[in-house]
């Protein structure tokens, strides 16, 4: 997972207007080009749109009811950022919402990720939990990543595997403990549209219907629903909120663990092709829309409908007598031990 760091490697942040260019909505000096409309606007506009376009996925998708609790991982980054801010700005009247921290250990990124974010909730008077791996699991992702590096010819996968295995079994009983209805992330639209490529290039079924707004084809018992505010809302349009609206968010080093070589490509591919065909991404987001209710019609949805057991270990649902995480905790445990 990354908190918005090294913005300029990720995307092109132009922005796309020339002197002379007006708002679209009042006539003023446009100060943002969305290739895909073609549409300019000022920077109050553009904050309204993003903030129409937030509400209207809330709706289309049905992801907040009257009253329900809401928790939010958020990391300190730009997407989360925004996430908790506008669950806030509408939502906090009607729907108590709580912000789950959690420090992966790993010295230099996060630490200072979760110093913007415990100051961005105090800020907004939103209440937060805090959790640590070292603290659930016995290990920093330091730890992790020192142990694998060490045992490549295990070929166990990289640290992110581990990192979101652990960081997803958290939230999940965190979520759970303060008997959130749902578990919103900051998942924007460019995260969703790689993954939901990668999936159809890998052949994955399994994690395809992880994609879209909710998450899952199936409501699963013990699992708290993931839902994702920010799902069609680009990247880049992320960023520039946060910058016009005078939002901090971290912006610091990357962490040093990251190996998302693969997904930086389907990255990359997707921002050319969106480039040379404005509105790509949306029309990939679209096409996944139309095809996932007719999944969960499908055989694959019969597959997934596997008795839900809790895992011997920490109580978490696990299709096994182990969940995911136990099993890769004990993994570890066994190469902490082993010598080389
Ligand atoms: S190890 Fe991977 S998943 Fe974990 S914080 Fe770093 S980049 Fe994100
Ligand atoms: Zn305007
Ligand atoms: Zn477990």
């Amino acid at each position: 997972m990354t908190a918005g760091c090294a913005y300029s490697k990720l995307f092109g942040l132009e922005k796309g207007v020339v002197k002379g260019d007006k708002c679209l909505k009042c006539g003023s000096k446009a100060e943002i080009l969305l290739p895909y409309g073609p549409q300019k606007f000022c920077e109050k506009h553009f904050l309204e749109l993003i903030e129409h376009r937030f509400k209207k996925t809330i709706r289309a998708y049905s992801l907040v009811k009257k009253g329900d609790k809401i928790a939010v991982g958020y990391s300190g980054g730009k997407d989360s950022t925004l996430a908790l801010l506008l669950l806030k700005k509408f939502f906090s009247e009607t729907n108590p919402i709580t912000a789950i921290l959690i420090d992966e250990g790993i010295p230099g990124y996060r630490n200072e990720a979760l110093k913007v974010a415990k100051k961005n909730c105090k800020a907004w008077k939103i209440p937060f939990k805090e959790f640590s791996l070292k603290k659930e699991f016995g290990f920093t992702m330091k730890q992790i990543a020192a142990l694998l590096e060490k045992h490549p010819e295990l070929n166990l996968g990289s640290p992110c595997t581990f990192c979101g295995t652990l960081r997803r079994s958290i939230l999940n009983r965190a979520a759970r403990q303060l008997k959130a209805d749902s578990l919103a992330t900051g998942h924007n639209l460019d995260d969703e549209t790689q993954s939901i490529l990668m999936n159809v290039c890998d052949n994955d079924w399994r994690r395809f219907p992880r994609s879209g707004a909710k998450t899952g084809l199936i409501e699963r018992k013990g699992f708290v629903q993931r839902i994702k505010p920010l799902c069609e809302i680009p990247e880049r349009e992320v960023f520039y909120y946060i910058q016009f609206a005078g939002l901090e968010s971290y912006t610091g080093e990357c962490c040093p663990f990251s190996e998302e070589a693969k997904r930086n490509d389907y990255r990359a591919l997707l921002n050319q092709l969106e480039e040379k065909y404005p509105g790509t991404k949306y029309s990939l987001w679209q096409f996944y829309n139309r095809l996932k209710p007719k999944l969960a019609e499908s055989e694959l949805a019969a597959k997934l409908r596997v008795k839900i057991n809790k895992c011997k270990k920490c109580g978490e649902p696990s299709a096994g007598e182990k969940c995911e995480a136990c099993a890769k905790i004990e993994m570890l445990k066994k190469l902490g031990k082993a010598k080389r």
